[in-house]
């Protein structure tokens, strides 16, 4: 908030009465003080999040964001009616939480399950589960540091999941990529399937193709992501699919791109992560109608 003081220097005497004018309309669309600093809903039906958490020992911010990650990834297209987003229970490193099955735009906190690694639901209570829960599991049996793990069939990266043409960092915000980026070919291990990670032995080779790497491409399916928060898993699950669509473009141009090295993505990803707020209250914004 301007100090008032600093308002009177700075404005000039004719200039005033606007400022006045300014004040009264919003006094009489109350739309001043807290309520200008927190927008409100952004629809008009209830907030798809809570202030209390649905899972016992666990705070209500973090299903919160697996929420805001779920429906932001379906509001830029890159989940559409399948597709999840999980975090790593905070207290107990051998379970997991992630929506009921159902499309990631209809995600609220009260939807929101607990899982152990072998994908079995602490509490199903009658909720149907998502098939592909294994990726998730596995992938955090196989490492400690993840605490999300996003899985999307984005569009933009299909084509790089079936291409020879490698998948490479574009610029900064993708920059997590130029560490490189494994395909996952479900085939080399199960021979013909319906492509679905069906099971933990699927899930375990997957992970095993992620190896310390922040993406993994699934050929004919898409791509999980993860990080060290939902924040991180979610940024790069966007920031993968963006990157994928501008290198068909750079591609598409001609000539023989310049990558970013595997030293530029570094130092670029580890700024990243710092400022990494800065774009999600934006996406809280959008979807909760408020930042935080
Ligand atoms: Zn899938």
């Amino acid at each position: 908030m301007t100090h008032p003081n600093i308002v009177q220097k700075s404005v000039r005497p004719e200039h005033r009465w606007r400022l006045g004018l300014v004040a009264a309309v919003a006094t009489l669309l109350g739309v001043g003080g807290a309520a200008a600093q927190s927008p409100g809903p952004a629809s008009p039906t209830a907030s798809p999040t809570a202030s209390t958490s649905p899972i016992a020992g666990v705070d209500a911010a973090l299903v919160n964001d697996i929420v805001i990650g779920s429906r932001i990834l379906a509001e830029f297209g890159v989940l559409d009616g399948f597709g999840h987003v999980s975090a790593r229970h905070p207290t107990d490193p051998n379970r997991f939480l992630m929506a009921r099955s159902l499309a990631p735009a209809l995600v609220t906190s009260d939807d929101i399950m607990e899982f152990d690694l072998d994908g079995n639901p602490v509490d199903a209570r009658g909720r149907a589960v998502f098939l592909e829960r294994f990726i998730h599991g596995e992938v955090y049996r196989a490492r400690p540091d993840v605490r999300s793990v996003v899985h999307t069939h984005s569009p933009g990266v299909i084509p790089f999941s079936v291409s020879k043409v490698p998948l490479q960092a574009m610029y900064h915000n993708p920059a997590f990529l130029a560490a490189g980026v494994p395909i996952f070919d479900i085939r080399d291990k199960f021979g013909a399937t319906d492509m679905l990670v069906r099971n933990a032995a699927i899930g375990k080779a997957l992970a095993d193709s992620l190896g310390d790497k922040s993406v993994v491409l699934m050929r004919g399916h898409g791509d999980v992501t993860v990080g060290p928060s939902i924040k991180a898993a979610v940024f790069r699950a966007y920031y993968t699919d963006v990157n994928a669509r501008l290198q068909s473009q750079a591609i598409a141009l001609g000539g023989d791109p310049t990558y970013l090295t595997v030293e530029e993505g570094a130092k670029a990803d580890a700024t990243n992560l710092v400022v990494i707020d800065r774009i999600w209250n934006l996406w809280s914004m959008k979807i909760v109608g408020a930042s935080r």
